[in-house]
């Protein structure tokens, strides 16, 4: 394409959201910002579409959706947080866009109706880890991959098995050792559901069975990911821990843009580790393994519950511990529903209300 391509950017003020816009602004004959989404905060800045509210309001969506069914818009990259990305991603697959999808909600919570909706290419990642494990599987047979192995800093827990994670407080888990992230996904990497929901993401992205998705902690936070294939062959991809490299192959796929980030020197690179995770000190992986196998809104009631807890957290109304516990009761009380959108959502709706109702049984004991 010789114009530059045209980018919605829904969630333009969050981190991903701002390094889209610098990646977009330092590559101007490739990329221009068509439209964005902001919330409370302003980027100020012009576009064609420039829609302000919160996902899941009427007015916004309609709007949202006027914006990535525009013939003149080529690519969406949804950053919006948590479920409330569901709905504009689905509407920008149905205009038969490419979606850059950071917000991996999307995938835990409603995969297969995503994937289908997506079909071939429809959706690229910008989850460092996944797309360190798109890039070890170009030009890779589906038939080769033994295992996807993904890389987790482990937290700022992880490192201090003498902590009581009933203890900690919420400025210790935003307190993370390598990337600068949100808060929700800051808890999350604390708690590491994060990599709970990566192994579900990556399941459905790359239609890889759930046990071969597995997870390992690098503290150096170098390897993003990698792949092992059934000849033995490990491929990993490193680097320095930048979004602005996902998201760079997101919206340029398969053209790399040049300085996308700072190289690595190789002389930079000793000491990196690698350890197995401790499945039941950090039970989430395991959990959400489980949920995704069992299907049928269940990975839906991990995710809302998650977010409910991880927001009651926050709000100083349960304990650290308490987020995992709370996920772990909402999926046990879940009765089961289907697979179509409409019995997510309401699986989604009663593990919020469900958490809503319990957390008071949580308060700091
Ligand atoms: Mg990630």
């Amino acid at each position: 394409m010789s114009r530059p391509i045209n980018v919605a950017v829904l969630g333009a003020t969050g981190s991903v959201g701002q390094q889209t816009l610098d990646v977009i602004d330092r590559n101007p004959s490739r990329l221009r910002l068509f439209g964005l989404t902001e919330g409370r905060r302003t980027t100020r800045r012009k576009a064609e579409h420039l829609v302000r509210g919160k996902a899941g309001d009427p007015d916004f969506d309609a709007r949202v959706e006027a914006m990535v069914t525009d013939p003149r818009c080529d690519i969406v990259l949804v950053a919006i947080p948590g479920a409330r990305a569901l709905a504009p991603t689905l509407a920008a697959l149905k205009a038969k866009k490419t979606v850059a999808l950071a917000t991996k909600e999307v995938l835990v919570m409603a995969g297969d109706l995503v994937m289908r909706a997506a079909g071939e290419g429809g959706i690229r990642t910008v989850d460092s880890e996944h797309s360190a494990i798109w890039q070890c599987l170009w030009g890779e047979r589906r038939e080769s991959v033994r295992r996807l192995i993904i890389t987790a800093s482990g937290g700022p827990f992880w490192a201090h098995p003498e902590l009581d994670l009933d203890q900690v407080t919420v400025e210790q888990a935003l307190n993370h050792p390598r990337w600068s992230m949100g808060p929700k996904i800051t808890v999350d990497s604390a708690t590491m559901m994060n990599k709970g929901l990566e192994v579900i993401e990556a399941h459905h992205l790359f239609g890889i069975p759930l046990d071969q998705v597995t997870v390992c902690i690098h503290p150096q936070s170098v390897v993003h990911s990698l792949v092992e294939f059934v000849d033995g062959s490990l491929k990993a991809q490193l680097g320095r821990p930048d979004m602005r490299l996902p998201i760079s192959l997101a919206l340029c796929y398969p053209e790399r843009l040049p300085d996308a980030v700072l190289p690595t020197p190789l002389e930079e690179l000793s000491g990196l580790e690698f350890h197995a995770l401790d499945e039941k000190r950090f039970p989430s992986v395991s959990l959400a393994r489980d949920a995704s196998a069992a299907g049928q809104g269940r990975p839906a009631v991990l995710n809302a519950a998650n977010e409910e807890a991880v927001r009651a957290f926050l709000a100083g109304e349960i304990p650290f511990s308490g987020i995992v516990s709370s996920v772990e009761q909402a999926l046990a009380a879940f009765q089961g529903g289907g697979d179509t959108l409409q019995d997510i959502l309401e699986a989604d709706r009663w593990a919020r209300e469900y958490v809503k109702d319990n957390s008071g049984k949580l308060k700091a004991k």
